[in-house]
């Protein structure tokens, strides 16, 4: 029948005992690992050590359930890799550069209520999901933040500036966020692309940061209000 095929097979009753047996040295060793490996949680993992968890995936389910997987071969790879993740994390603590080159830089996002122009000229990343986490953090636009600083663990630092020193800036929520077709001479204008805030002649004007030619009213809010 093809339910039995499915779920029973030619798993014997032993075997299903040895599995049991298996997960429990398996888990066992997982928790070891990371208890040895120094880390705390996973909130916090870089990207390097986001490649070892995965990879120790596989080594630590497979030999669950496979019948010829000794154990010990399982145990000889997590103790390689427990060893060499060691060596990585000294050198690391050592060396600036094999710390950047592993790890990555922190990465310069907003600089003085304007996006760093960098960053969206390789377009190394989109604005729009830095534009969800300073939301989040009760940001209601660029002239409120004095610096925005992508960790390497990708979360993003920022640093605010005091109410006293809020600029004009570009609004980030969504509704404020649209390219603003009517021209007020008196007002002042940002560029959706980069930020830049100024009185604007025409509506149309080229940013001279980014080239672009999108405007959007820029608004001033204050944090606390
Ligand atoms: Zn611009």
């Amino acid at each position: 029948m093809e339910l039995f095929r499915i779920f029973i097979h030619d798993s014997s009753f032993s075997f299903i005992l040895e599995i049991i047996l298996r997960c429990i040295v398996m888990y066992l060793m997982i928790i070891i690992f990371l208890r040895f490996s120094g880390k705390r949680g996973v909130r916090q993992l870089s990207i390097f050590e986001i490649a070892i968890i995965l990879c120790l995936g596989s080594i630590a389910g497979d030999p669950m359930f496979t019948e010829d997987l000794p154990l010990i071969q399982a145990l000889t790879v997590f103790v390689s890799i427990l060893v060499l993740y060691r060596c990585t994390t000294y050198l690391t603590m050592k060396s600036k550069k094999i710390e950047s080159l592993l790890e990555g830089k922190p990465m310069y996002i907003v600089e003085d209520g304007m996006l760093v122009l960098k960053g969206i000229k390789n377009e190394k990343y989109s604005y729009d999901e830095f534009f969800s986490e300073m939301r989040q953090q009760q940001v209601e636009h660029l002239g409120q933040i004095k610096i925005a600083l992508l960790e390497t663990e990708g979360c993003l630092s920022l640093i605010l500036f005091h109410d006293s020193e809020v600029k004009w800036g570009l609004p980030i929520f969504p509704n404020e966020y649209k390219q603003t077709i009517d021209y007020y001479p008196e007002r002042f204008y940002s560029c959706m692309f980069c930020g830049n805030t100024r009185l604007i002649k025409k509506i149309n004007e080229t940013c001279e940061r980014c080239q672009k030619q999108h405007w959007v009213l820029s608004i001033n809010t204050k944090r606390s209000k």
